[in-house]
């Protein structure tokens, strides 16, 4: 018996989503019903400064305004990040345990300084940051200072390899490449790496599709999994949409959905982000559902999409 699918939608609700995201989105939502899966809605609403309760009850609206429906998830609190910090301190324990974890106590602007040297940038400056080496003695200096410290996770000077179900094969060099990343922020929110990582391990979730400006987080998300005991999906990213001037900043790249709904038709909007990312030949009104015997990975674009 073949087991079953799950995919899952994780927007946040820092903004209304623009077509990029509807992208996204309709590629996780194809990708999950083409595989007869179950599609959960994840509301990754960790940071308490950006999510907005506007933008959160905007996503679902626009997501049931596509057709894009979900088996299992937001409404319900269970799967809103904001009300998962048991589920994340308690991974974060797990990692503390195998030593995996340090305080770090350099601001945004040391990082930043030090990301200032040639061919350096903030996450290579993170690999070598003083506080993965301090002495018993110097941690304990800091510590007296009273300032809160940020909580880092120490990655392993290893090669890891994904296998992307559109890009294909992912490599990267964790320590050197990605660097120690942030677990928990010197606020006490966890960070993104942690928390998704987290939420698809528990949630059963086996096939990650999103924006392949994530592609480059996999490979640490996979180990992070691994490292916590569970099986990593399958991830597969999809092209984002660009405009010619390199910020969706004019035209319909960067039209909220807000502005989207009141011009087009949610099968007219559907129609348009599959021709543009090759699914079909001739842009036309369809719905998702009618679209799925068309949706084939090989069809989708691999080269970012410019965006009228
Ligand atoms: N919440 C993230 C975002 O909206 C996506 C996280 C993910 O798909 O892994 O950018």
């Amino acid at each position: 018996m073949s087991v079953q699918e799950t995919g899952r939608f994780a927007p946040s609700p820092s903004g209304y989503m623009h077509m990029g995201n509807l992208l996204s989105m309709l590629l996780a939502w194809l990708d999950c019903r083409a595989h007869d899966g179950r599609l959960l809605f994840r509301m990754e609403d960790l940071d308490p400064g950006r999510s907005k309760p506007r933008y959160r009850d905007a996503l679902a609206e626009d997501l049931r305004w596509l057709g894009l429906d979900w088996d299992e998830g937001w409404p319900d609190p269970a799967y809103a990040q904001s009300n998962r910090g048991a589920f994340y301190q308690e991974a974060f324990a797990a990692l503390e345990r195998q030593a995996l974890v340090y305080p770090c106590w350099c601001s945004r602007a040391d990082r930043l300084a030090a990301a200032s040297a040639p061919h350096a940038d903030e996450e290579s400056f993170d690999a070598g940051c003083p506080c993965a080496r301090l002495s018993r003695k110097e941690r304990a200096q800091r510590e007296r200072s009273g300032r809160r410290p940020a909580w880092k996770l120490r990655m392993p000077d290893r090669l890891v390899t994904v296998e992307d179900a559109h890009y294909g094969l992912f490599s990267q060099n964790l320590a050197r490449e990605a660097g120690d990343c942030i677990l928990r922020r010197s606020d006490g929110v966890f960070a993104y790496q942690l928390a998704v990582s987290v939420d698809d391990m528990l949630m059963g979730v086996t096939r990650v599709v999103r924006g392949r400006d994530l592609l480059h987080s996999a490979p640490r998300q996979h180990w992070l999994i691994e490292t916590l005991g569970g099986t990593p999906p399958v991830y597969c990213h999809g092209p984002l949409l660009s405009a010619d001037d390199g910020k969706l900043s004019k035209r319909l790249g960067n039209r909220s959905t807000q502005l989207l709904r009141q011009e087009y038709r949610p099968e007219a909007l559907i129609g348009k982000l599959a021709f543009l990312c090759g699914l079909i030949d001739r842009e036309e009104a369809l719905s998702a559902r009618e679209l799925l015997p068309a949706f084939d990975w090989s069809r989708v674009s691999r080269s970012d999409i410019p965006c009228p």
